[in-house]
């Protein structure tokens, strides 16, 4: 078949079948619907503050379901949401989902050791998938997920919202045309002054808790997205000094990413400590963004002069509408599964490093 005819039969085999050109899998697009439904799974700070309340503001999703593992949170968000009894799940009903049409998309929110098995139950039910960052707990949980992803011909998306930021995707555009020149050197940090309950899942090494997992993705992402490299070879230094509160994670992180060419990135996360800027020099210039990874107010200056200005779009809104875009369309979504799963790779090698008294190592 040429390609002509091919796009020809495309168009006639209707929405059901979605093909993309960068080897993206053929996806099952759901058919004439205005507004895709998502069911937020796991109903935490992060659902109930900034996911739900985005959901109102988009246009190509809406809140259609639940699942949760606390009966007394159900009546709260029917209610506020107008959800009705047939859309709500829990843990161990939630594969139902694969007999209800108003759900298309499975939006993961758990903690990050439930990341994999519950995007896998999604999959496996023929929604699309929606996983939080990080990704999941090691290099084996993201591929099992991208694979049950790819089997199951449903889109999986990795909800690191900095990447469906205007200024954000400014100085990717900067990156990748070399407007100040070439990248030479790459600082970000992220991290906040936080205590953490005694019990808190990201106090727990066994439910991918720690600075690195939860803080440290962002400044890794982030040398990722700007110079739109992959890096050869990491370092890094784990540290905690309040082991009370955190008795097998790090508190801290600091590590270094070389990326072919020579060209090394410098990355600091914390619980600790406030910290919110990515920093890039170039031969001809330099650019930052500071905050980088706040909810709203991301704005950056450049060595031109140039002010980007903070965007006022609730964040969230824009990267599940963006999301469900791609999906609607068939086309590959900004931040795929393989995204989270190079940053995933990277956490786990600076993990090795930091155990081998901070060599380098491959990755
Ligand atoms: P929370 O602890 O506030 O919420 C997690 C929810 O998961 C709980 O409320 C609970 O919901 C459910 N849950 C199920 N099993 C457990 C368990 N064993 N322990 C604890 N909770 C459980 O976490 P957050 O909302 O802050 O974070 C959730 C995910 O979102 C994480 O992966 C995090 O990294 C990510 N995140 C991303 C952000 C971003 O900007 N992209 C920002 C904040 C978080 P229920 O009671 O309904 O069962």
């Amino acid at each position: 078949m040429n390609n002509i005819s091919r796009k020809n039969f495309l168009i006639k085999a209707g929405s059901a079948l979605a093909v993309s050109s960068f080897g993206f899998p053929n996806i099952i697009t759901p058919k004439k619907k205005e507004k895709l439904g998502v069911a937020l799974v796991g109903l935490g700070n992060y659902a109930t503050n900034w996911l739900a309340p985005g959901l109102l503001e988009t246009e190509h999703c809406e809140l259609r379901g639940i699942v949760t593992g606390s009966p007394e949170k159900i009546p709260v968000w029917q209610e506020r949401y107008g959800i009705p009894d047939g859309n709500v799940y829990n843990y161990q009903t939630m594969h139902k989902v694969a007999d209800n049409d108003d759900i298309d998309v499975v939006y993961i929110v758990l903690p990050n050791h439930m990341h994999a098995e519950y995007s896998i139950i999604g999959a496996k039910a023929g929604k699309h998938v929606w996983c939080e960052k990080p990704m999941a707990m090691d290099e084996a949980e993201c591929q099992a997920m991208i694979d049950a992803a790819n089997k199951n011909r449903v889109q999986l998306t990795i909800g690191y919202r900095m990447q469906h930021e205007p200024n954000t995707q400014t100085i990717i555009r900067y990156g990748k045309e070399q407007t100040y020149g070439a990248i030479t050197k790459m600082e970000s940090g992220g991290g906040f002054s936080g205590n953490f309950e005694e019990g808190a899942w990201r106090t727990f090494a066994a439910k991918g808790g720690g600075a690195l997992y939860d803080m440290g993705v962002y400044p890794i992402n982030a040398f990722r997205y700007s110079s739109g490299m992959e890096p050869v070879a990491v370092k890094g230094r784990l540290t905690t000094e309040r082991t009370e509160m955190f008795p097998d994670v790090d508190e801290a992180a600091v590590f270094e990413l070389k990326f072919p060419g020579g060209l090394k990135a410098y990355g600091e996360c914390s619980f600790a400590e406030g910290m919110n800027y990515l920093d890039i020099e170039c031969t001809d210039g330099w650019y930052n963004l500071r905050p980088f990874l706040s909810y709203s107010g991301v704005r950056g200056e450049t060595s031109s002069g140039t002010q980007l200005p903070p965007d006022p779009a609730h964040q969230q809104a824009r990267q599940m509408d963006n999301d469900a875009l791609a999906i609607k369309e068939g086309t590959p979504p900004i931040v795929p599964g393989e995204d989270g799963l190079a940053d995933v790779r990277i956490v786990r090698a600076i993990m090795k490093s930091s155990d081998k008294g901070e060599e380098w190592v491959e990755v």
